[in-house]
């Protein structure tokens, strides 16, 4: 009896240089980087919400097996031929690694990504889209309906941002029946992402849902809303934490491993 071939190994994603070509302050807690390089790997990674993990630390690292620090962000634009992309960065302070980076970077600074990766598009077949999240999710959330303007003019869907104040809002392409909320963080009186999830009207027909940000608001918040009570099934949820108040990455990581930990028990 002959013993099964061991199974492969899945294959690195590939890691590719990008140099900073322009910066432009989107918001006052916003960047935007654009950047030029070799995009060979993205030529068959068409999602909306595709990514790229920024290394910070040596590269070289990944390939021995180690894992320098590591920060995810939504490859925007991405043109192969030209060999461009942009990146819109979050500047949240001067905690952590990625946002600081970002708000000191010049035309000619350097950076290695890996990736991309990614697994959302949104369905022109659906009935509605649901898209909520806060700043961290408007690249993914801006490419999303920019392929529905694109594919799909007549979708039908609600848009619910929460972002800092009126000055942090940033225009979107919107199909005519798609409409858009913004939260204001500073008011109190705003209510917070699930709650305006929650109060949406709810129609009829197949909802396609990209809900990301702050862990516990979607989480703990969007997520049982969407799957327990409204019951949408899994495949028509695209949902998951970005990033985690008071958590930095690292931290983040094992907040989520717990997260995943309750579900299977
Ligand atoms: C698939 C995916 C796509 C993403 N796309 C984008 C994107 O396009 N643009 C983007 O800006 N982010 C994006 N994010 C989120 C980004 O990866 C995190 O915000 C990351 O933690 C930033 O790293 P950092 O080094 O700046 O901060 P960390 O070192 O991770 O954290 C330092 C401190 O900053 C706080 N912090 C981190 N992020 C934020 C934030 N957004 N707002 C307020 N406080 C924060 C943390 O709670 C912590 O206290 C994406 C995440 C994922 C998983």
């Amino acid at each position: 009896m002959s013993t099964p071939p061991a199974a492969a190994a899945k294959p690195a994603k590939p890691l590719t240089e990008l140099t900073v070509t322009s910066r432009e302050q989107l918001t006052p807690g916003m960047v935007r980087l654009r950047f030029s390089g070799d995009l060979a790997s993205f030529a068959t990674n068409t999602f909306t919400d595709r990514y790229v993990k920024l290394v910070f630390g040596d590269p070289a690292e990944l390939e021995r097996g180690g894992r320098p620090t590591l920060r995810t962000y939504t490859a925007l634009d991405a043109d192969v031929e030209a060999g461009t992309l942009a990146i819109d960065f979050v500047v949240h302070g001067a905690e952590g690694i990625a946002g600081p980076w970002a708000a000191a970077a010049q035309p000619g600074d350097t950076i290695v990504v890996r990736g991309p990766g990614g697994a959302y598009t949104p369905d022109p077949e659906a009935d509605w889209h649901l898209l909520a999240g806060d700043e961290a999710a408007i690249p993914a959330i801006r490419q999303a309906l920019a392929h529905l303007v694109e594919h799909a003019p007549h979708a039908r869907g609600r848009v619910v941002l929460e972002v800092e104040g009126p000055d942090h809002e940033q225009p979107l392409p919107t199909p005519e029946h798609v409409e858009v909320t913004w939260l204001h963080r500073s008011d109190a009186a705003t209510p917070g992402l699930a709650d305006a999830v929650r109060a949406l009207p709810w129609p009829e027909g197949r909802v396609q849902a990209f809900v990301h940000g702050e862990g516990e608001a979607v989480m703990r918040g969007v997520r049982p809303y969407l799957l327990a009570e409204r019951r949408v099934p899994r495949e028509d949820v695209s949902i998951s934490a970005y990033w985690k108040k008071g958590r930095t990455e690292e931290a983040f990581r094992e907040w989520k491993a717990a997260i995943a930990a309750e579900e299977g028990a």
